[in-house]
């Protein structure tokens, strides 16, 4: 056998993925997940293959299986907090190593070209941007999520997570920790701001711990006092009930920020009013309908109104090193796979602290 040939069986057992690979799929819109088999692509110059240890369970994943936003791709595997260990790398793969802890947040890919992307805005790329599930690949293969054994991905969009931290409670700082950090940064949270959390879910107490840490006072604005000690132990400073009307004269004109997490309709104006002169409301939960902004308190105040969206590779890494410095984690309850469709009506409840977690090895228990 010549050199060449070994080499090649060689690079062959490196690069090789293995297929089929086991994953949970909503067959259709608002149907129950269930075992399916995948196929990954092998391994491109640039990929990194992920055996998945764990997933996180976003809202997202329930808005997204059910096609509450619409021109949802079936069937859908969803998932896009995923952390794991690199199995195999593309023959000029130079960020990891076999072996390397590594995760995936909520793309897989962008056009790498237009500002946003250059600017490290990858998630408003303004050709496309490559959702981890959901989605469409440059190339247009629709994309499959993370509730699965293995996933393949160009290394530009893997990020290393810090290995001092838990594996299964940091999956959910990709989607949940960078949905706030990034919002959290932008507008400036920090020692003597006053920043309010509206909704104490999955976002929400990521929120509570990462302003707190930014060294903000934190206001947590839950719809009842239920989750009042938890908040306090998170990190928040105080804690109101939206359900009593004194809350919102209490707190008139008084955060530089809000951050809301809710996905349900509410009344803007009640929680444009508790913003200073110059504050900023800031939404990240994405309701089914929209919900009426009053111009008259924007105007009086000189209030703003703004949206943000995850965060880009380079933002993330940033706060996955923080998260790293500072031991932050997301709580999690970690469940097997079979019990996903359960986690989804908790989570609908609000009934999850904080953050459901798939333990992926639960997976291999199914027949391919
Ligand atoms: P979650 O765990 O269900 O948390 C949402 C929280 O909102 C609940 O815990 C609850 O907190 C509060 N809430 C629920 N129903 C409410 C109602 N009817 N009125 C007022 N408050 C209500 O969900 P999540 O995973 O944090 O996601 C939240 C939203 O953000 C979803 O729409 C999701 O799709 C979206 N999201 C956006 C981004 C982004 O990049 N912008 C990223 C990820 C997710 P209390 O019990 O404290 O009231
Ligand atoms: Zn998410
Ligand atoms: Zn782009």
């Amino acid at each position: 056998m010549s050199v060449d040939q070994v080499s090649a069986i060689v690079d062959s057992v490196q690069t090789s993925v293995p297929n089929p690979t086991r994953a949970y799929a909503a067959p259709t819109a608002k149907a129950r997940l269930a075992p399916f088999s995948i196929q990954r692509r092998q391994l491109h110059d640039h990929d990194v293959l992920i055996e998945i240890q764990y997933c996180g369970v976003c809202h997202s994943d329930i808005h997204q299986a059910r096609d509450e936003w619409g021109e949802a791709i079936f069937p859908m595997v969803p998932g896009h907090e995923i952390v794991g260990v690199v199995k195999a790398v593309g023959s000029k793969v130079s960020k990891f190593k076999v072996g390397d802890r590594a995760g995936v947040g909520c793309f897989v890919d962008s056009c790498r070209r237009c500002s946003e992307c250059r600017s490290g805005l990858e998630q408003y790329c303004s050709v496309r941007t490559s959702w981890t599930y959901n989605g469409r690949e440059q190339d247009e293969t629709p994309t499959l999520g993370g509730y699965s054994e293995r996933i393949v991905v160009d290394e530009n969009y893997v990020l290393r997570m810090p290995t001092n931290l838990p594996a299964d409670a940091s999956a959910p700082l990709l989607c949940a920790g960078i949905t706030l950090y990034s919002p959290l940064k932008h507008w400036h949270a920090g020692p003597g701001k006053k920043v309010s959390i509206v909704g104490l879910g999955g976002l929400g107490h990521m929120g509570v711990k990462l302003a707190h840490a930014l060294g903000a006072e934190v206001t947590v604005l839950s719809q009842s006092l239920r989750k009042q000690e938890d908040g306090k132990r998170l990190g928040a400073d105080h804690f109101y009930a939206t359900s009593d009307p004194e809350t919102f004269t209490k707190l008139e004109r008084h955060f530089d920020l809000i951050v809301s997490t809710v996905a349900a309709q509410m009344d803007m104006g009640a929680y444009l009013k508790l913003l200073k002169v110059d504050g900023a409301m800031v939404l990240v939960g994405l309701p089914e309908e929209d919900n009426a902004v009053p111009a008259g308190t924007l105007v009086m105040g000189r209030r703003s109104l703004a949206g943000s969206a995850i965060g880009g590779i380079r933002e993330t890494q940033e706060m996955l090193d923080f998260c790293g410095q500072h031991n932050i984690v997301s709580d999690i309850e970690l469940i097997p796979i079979q019990k996903i469709n359960e986690a989804y009506e908790r989570v609908l409840k609000s009934d999850v602290r904080y953050r459901f977690v798939i333990d992926i090895a639960s997976l291999r228990k199914e027949s391919l």
